[in-house]
């Protein structure tokens, strides 16, 4: 075993996110709990493009570090992308399991020479190869996987998915032909889940598919050495797929919205100035929601990674424009995949005073705002916590990785979601909105988001148990250091 240095008297701990918005935002938001405490060193690890993309958003200063919390980067072993945005998930896995890990070991052997020695790893559940190097070195790693426990628990069946033959699809044909309605009533802790609501990864018909083996790797192999497991969930939320969680991973540090937790933090804290958007926030739009009436106005925003065709964004456009709701969507400069094609003008014009388009917004200052009154989503996990969080019904269009998941919970167990075709039509567009703002199923799912908002809010009181578990992790981690 390599040293680490001296025994350390201060807990400090490195964390390693996956370089995406999703990601970072949560890790970030733990790390700077963790040192409010007033007692934690933190180390934060960033990928050099990312962090260059977020000095970029944000200035120098959001990532400067302060007094006892500091930046480090690492390449991510790819080739800079010819344009600004997320980078190509499966890729970006694949390159950090191969490029990462012998970095992190370099990073904690420096830190322990130069007399700041490393007490814990907190590693993001998509770089869960960091258990090696801290194993290696006699530091306690732990895993923050950041997508739902719905999520995180198609991952873990991944690998009897292919040993029970549903993956990899036999042909193409099998993502229309109904195959993916097939029931999976045998994995304990779902309900009601088909084989379409799990992570889309396991849409290949390739059996050397680099995420089936990663996802193996991820949840058999490296998870179960992590000495406890966080996630960014709440238990009346997802009691029962935690449960089933619990029973092969036992250690669970339960302590979602991690979100409204960190806004604790007094503004006045050292760490106030670190943020982790990686776009330009438009503030008008907050301007432009307080001209507008209470419950009126549709939010549509499709997250960080989400890239659609142009038709699919003008149908969108033109079922936003039909449905006659004020409407704030967000339009990221890279959602589209043919950079020569925005919004067609004649729409820009037509929705000018009832439509506010922007590029990246402060989103959980958005779902607060008393003028929203629906969210039309991709389902991110971010994004759905943070609609229960402030009680916001949501129209569904699940894009990728464990979105259909959480698409599912929304619409089917939290009564607070309604699913929009994947091909997406201007006509259903419209229809789905007013049915949202309007219609009865919307008063209904609008009642559901208030009953979560609330047991949301119950979580992280002092005594909800999110609130408890984060305590216990703190303690657990500062332990570390004794
Ligand atoms: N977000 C934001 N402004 C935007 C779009 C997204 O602040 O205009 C934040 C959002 O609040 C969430 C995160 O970016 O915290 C997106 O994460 P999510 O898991 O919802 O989706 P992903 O981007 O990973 O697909």
């Amino acid at each position: 075993m390599e040293s680490n240095g001296e025994a350390a008297a201060t807990p400090h701990a490195v964390f390693l996110p996956f370089p995406a918005q999703g990601h970072l935002t949560p890790m970030l938001r733990l790390a700077k709990l963790l040192h409010a405490r007033g007692s934690f060193r933190i180390t934060f690890v960033n990928t050099e493009f990312n962090h260059a993309r977020l000095v970029r958003s944000r200035g120098p200063g959001a990532v400067r570090g302060v007094d006892g919390f500091r930046f480090e980067t690492i390449p991510d072993g790819l080739p800079r992308p010819d344009r600004d945005g997320t980078q190509d998930v499966p890729q970006l896995c694949a390159s950090a399991r191969r490029t990462c890990g012998p970095l992190l070991r370099e990073l904690i052997a420096r830190l322990g020479a130069a007399g700041d020695p490393v007490t814990c790893v907190v590693a993001d559940g998509a770089m869960t190869f960091a258990v090696y190097p801290a194993e290696e070195m006699g530091i306690p790693a732990l895993i923050f996987f950041t997508p739902s426990a719905g999520g995180v628990l198609g991952y873990m069946n991944y690998a009897e998915l292919v040993r029970r033959g549903y993956v990899p699809l036999k042909e193409k044909s099998y993502l229309t032909n109904g195959y993916l309605d097939t029931p999976l009533d045998w994995i304990k802790g779902f309900k009601n889940v088909r084989l379409r609501d799990i992570s889309s990864f396991i849409r290949t018909t390739d059996p050397d598919d680099i995420m089936l083996s990663i996802n193996k790797d991820q949840l058999e192999d490296d998870a179960p050495c992590a000495f406890g497991i966080i996630l960014n969930t709440f238990d009346a939320l997802e009691h029962d797929v935690l449960t089933a969680i619990r029973s092969r991973l036992p250690n669970l540090y339960v302590i979602g919205p991690i979100s409204p937790l960190s806004h604790r933090i007094p503004p006045t804290a050292p760490s106030s100035s670190i943020g982790s958007n990686l776009w330009k926030e438009d503030t008008n739009c907050v301007k432009w929601l307080n001209t507008q009436v209470a419950g009126s106005v549709v939010y549509v925003n499709f997250g960080s990674i989400t890239v659609m065709t142009r038709d699919q964004l003008v149908e969108f456009a033109w079922g936003l424009e039909s449905s006659k709701s004020p409407f704030l969507w967000v339009v990221r400069p890279d959602l589209v995949d043919d950079d020569t094609a925005g919004l067609p003008e004649e729409f820009v014009r037509d929705i000018e005073g009832r439509g506010l388009l922007v590029e990246w917004c402060n989103q959980e200052q958005v779902l607060a705002h008393p003028a929203v009154g629906g969210f039309l989503s991709h389902c991110g996990w971010n994004s759905t916590l943070e609609s229960i969080y402030e009680g916001v019904p949501m129209i569904c269009w699940p894009f990728f990785s464990e979105q259909p998941t959480n698409c599912r919970y929304l619409c089917t167990e939290w009564g607070m979601g309604m699913e929009i075709g994947s091909d997406v039509k201007r006509g259903e567009v419209e229809r789905m909105v007013r049915e949202l703002m309007c219609g009865e199923k919307g008063r209904e799912m609008r009642e559901k988001a208030k009953e979560w908002k609330l047991k949301a809010r119950e979580a992280i009181e002092p005594n909800g148990p999110s609130f408890v578990d984060l305590e216990r992790l703190v303690e657990d981690l500062a332990s570390f250091s004794k």
